[in-house]
Order: structure tokens, then sequence, then C-alpha cells
């Protein structure tokens, strides 16, 4: 099965250390649950798996299966089979929802493909996104709209989960999904994120609260405290730091925190 190794990563953003040394794996079908106080550096574990420039990785590596993925570009990261959902997406006014996911869609399945050659044909990608589009309960419509212009918090997080639908990627990484949405919302994201085929893909969830977890129950939950992962246990710790916030980690790790 494939294997997402990340090791010894450390991360600096203009030239400030945040990831201070992340140790983990994730395999294929298992779903990962990270967790921490805001500013911890969840977030920049995130961007820094998919290639963001803005992080700089100072050290350890990153593998997916035997391929060095610190090497490869931002765009090649998604190719391979790597994706993340923004905590806060940006819009693309201009650009329809449906032209967006094909553009996607197409560099995805076609790793050869260049600029300007063709995408999926029309009538293949409308069939199949429909049927996406169905499976989630969401309005044909929806992809008419320009891509996050006016999108309400929850209209984003669903174009989001519909984008994971249709690139089935290997890895998923979902920062804070659930951030706005109200309580029933977050159970519809993690309904649709189990029954896009979430269970295939390695998750690593990023998220404050248990709703979205209720569905994709953690096999690991991981605790970011100062920028490494102070503690990793099954769904009792998840519950534990849902219920009773992070006083213990903190008190437990006074260095990193
Ligand atoms: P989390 O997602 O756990 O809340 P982040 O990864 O967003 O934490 O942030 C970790 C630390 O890195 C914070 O101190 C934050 O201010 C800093 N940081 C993250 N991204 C940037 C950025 N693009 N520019 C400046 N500082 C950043
Ligand atoms: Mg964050
Ligand atoms: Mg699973």
């Amino acid at each position: 099965t494939d294997v997402l190794k990340i090791e010894n990563l450390h991360v600096a953003v203009e030239d400030k250390p945040i990831l201070t040394g992340v140790n983990l794996t994730i395999r294929r079908g298992e779903t990962h649950a990270l967790m921490g106080p805001n500013g911890s550096g969840k977030s920049t574990l995130g961007y820094a798996i998919m290639g963001h420039p803005k992080y700089e990785v100072t050290g350890g590596a990153i593998w997916l299966n035997d391929e060095n993925v610190l090497e490869m570009e931002a765009d090649e990261r998604a190719r391979v089979g790597l994706f993340m959902a923004f905590q806060r997406p940006m819009s693309i006014p201009g650009v329809k929802l449906a032209d967006f996911l094909r553009h996607a869609t197409t560099n995805v399945r076609n790793p050869e493909r260049k600029e300007g050659e063709e995408l999926i044909p029309m009538r293949e990608f409308r069939q199949e996104m429909k049927t996406k589009m169905k499976q989630l309960h969401m309005d044909l419509d929806f992809a008419r709209r320009y891509v996050n212009d006016g999108f309400s918090g929850g209209e984003m997080k669903r174009a989001e989960i519909l984008q994971l639908a249709m690139l089935q990627p290997k890895f998923a990484i979902l920062d804070e999904t659930d951030s706005g949405l109200d309580a029933d919302a977050v159970r519809l994201a993690s309904q649709s994120i189990a029954e896009i085929g979430g269970a295939e893909m390695g998750l690593l969830i990023i998220t404050h609260h248990d709703k979205l977890l209720e569905h994709n129950p953690p096999d690991f939950a991981h605790v970011m405290l100062g920028g490494r992962i102070v503690e990793t246990g099954g769904v009792e710790l998840a519950k534990e730091l849902h219920s009773h916030g992070y006083d213990r980690i903190r008190k437990a790790y006074p260095e990193a925190a």
C-alpha cells in the first residue's frame, strides 16, 4: 500500500523556525487526526507537504513510497496524489467551479499533459461530476458558480469535498474543514468524506471538533505543540482533547509550550 512518510521535518517561515522535527507515517486507508492549540504548526505541516513556497524546509524528509516529495514542485505533488483542502480557500473570480475541476482532474489524471493540451472530454467529465454531485446531494447549479466567489463557509467546504471526490487523491489533508460550519454541516461533511471514498485514502484531518471524525474515526490521533508532535494515541486521545482541551498537554510538555 502507499505510504506517506515524514521524517524529522523542520520548516521555517520567513526565517522563523516553526516545525522543529515532525515525524509522521500515514498509510493509505488510515485516518489520522492532527490536533493541537492554535499556532502549534498544524497548517504549516500541511503547506510544507504540499510544497507551498512560503514554507521553507530546513531539515528532514518527506517520502511518498520511495519518491522524494521535497524534490517535486507543488503541481507535481498534486499529480502524484497529494491533496490539501485549505483552512481559508482562495476565490477565483471568473472561473466556474466545473471548469476549475475539469482542469484539476485532467492534470492529476494525465501527468504528462502540458499546459494548453486537451482536457478530459467535456461529456465524460460532466457525467462523472454529475454522479459525484448526486452522491454528495449537491445541486448541479453549484458547479456553474465562480470558485469560492461569494460562497458561504459551508459552500466552500462543499466545493472542496467535491474536488476531493473528483481527484481521488492517495493522501488528503483536511485543514479545519469544519471551521465556520454549524453542527449539521460538519456532520454532512464528515459523512460526505466517508462516502466519496475517504476510507481508501490516507486522511490527515486537522480539527478541533469531534463531529468531523464521526464518520471517519481516526486510527491515530496526534497532538502538536510548539512545532512537533508530542503525543500519539488512538481515538481515546482525540476524545480526551475534544472534551478537556490542551491543559494536560501543555503541562506535560512545558519545553514545547
Ligand atoms: P496552526 O495551524 O496549528 O494554528 P500554523 O501552522 O498556522 O498553526 O502557525 C504556526 C506558526 O507559524 C504561528 O506562529 C504562525 O504565526 C506562523 N506562521 C504560519 N504561517 C505563516 C505565514 N504564512 N507567515 C508568517 N507566519 C506564519
Ligand atoms: Mg491552522
Ligand atoms: Mg480508514
